[in-house]
């Protein structure tokens, strides 16, 4: 399994001098798995340099797209997406949170918002509706668990059959007031994965002026990586205003906590262009 970021901002596009070296762009992981298979996590504007990669690469379909959910930070990057333009290319998308969410594509697509309508898209988008919480994609089961967000969010849980796996938990309020899903329960999903992309949007001062827009505070994160064990628990979904010097100081304090509570993880800053190839994870320190 290969991990490579290309867009790891919350919110709103932040370009700059201030976030040139962490990344501008918004929430848009590629997963390869063992088998070849190309999952995109998520479609902000990060997904526009994914397609232009898969294109050079030559493996621009069949592309697996899996939503947290439809803010415009999440789908934004679609309509640059390359592949969407190519009419031999076939992009399957899975369940999203709630019936709401899955007109997201009408929503985008409708000669207002963008110059082009659904019907007049050349790929073939294809709606996958697995009867469960978990399917197979290419070698892997992916399993969903919905999250703390207003509007509905959903994490997902990918094992590929080579033994190696990853969650991705975007956009999650580990500490919401009314929550759907508890801490301990999102330890029990991501439980021992290589892999854990968790939404650490704020720090402690955010609060509680920010408490119930859905995004966690940076120490929560680090508690959720005590509880679930990753390899690696990368840190992603960085507030637009958190500049690269903030981030490179989070950075710094989470590797000493992490250090002083946890002997099995590992903690990174995600940042744009970051590729993980999950055979080399696994160093316990
Ligand atoms: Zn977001
Ligand atoms: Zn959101």
């Amino acid at each position: 399994m290969r991990v490579t970021f290309y867009g790891v901002r919350g919110s709103v596009p932040s370009p700059g001098p201030q976030t040139a070296r962490y990344g501008g762009n918004t929430s848009c992981v590629e997963v390869r798995l063992a088998d070849g298979s190309v999952l995109a996590l998520d479609a902000g504007t990060g997904l526009r340099q994914m397609g232009n990669t898969l294109l050079r690469e030559g493996r621009p379909s069949p592309v697996h797209l899996l939503l947290s959910h439809t803010h415009w930070d999440h789908v934004l990057g679609l309509p640059f997406f390359g592949p969407l333009w190519g009419k031999d290319n076939h992009i399957f998308v899975y369940p999203l949170a709630n019936d709401a969410q899955e007109r997201f594509q009408r929503n985008i697509f409708d000669d207002i918002h963008f110059p082009v309508s659904v019907e007049d898209i050349p790929a073939r988008m294809e709606f996958v509706k697995p009867d469960t919480l978990k399917w197979r994609i290419g070698s892997a089961t992916v399993s969903r668990i919905m999250l703390n967000h207003p509007g509905g969010a959903q994490g997902f849980r990918i094992d590929d059959d080579g033994g190696k796996s990853l969650a991705y938990i975007t956009d999650n309020e580990l500490r919401a007031g009314k929550a759907l899903v508890t801490v301990e329960e999102l330890a029990r999903f991501a439980d021992d994965v290589d892999v854990l992309i968790h939404d650490s949007q704020y720090l402690m001062a955010d609060m509680p002026r920010k408490h119930g827009w859905g995004h966690s505070v940076v120490d929560d994160v680090l508690n959720l990586g005590v509880l679930a064990e990753p390899k690696q628990l990368i840190l992603f979904h960085h507030d637009p205003d958190r500049t690269d010097d903030a981030l490179d100081a989070i950075g710094e304090r989470s590797r000493k906590w992490i250090a002083a509570h946890s002997k099995a993880t590992e903690v990174v800053v995600a940042s744009e262009g970051l590729t993980l190839d999950l055979s080399n994870v696994g160093l316990k320190k």
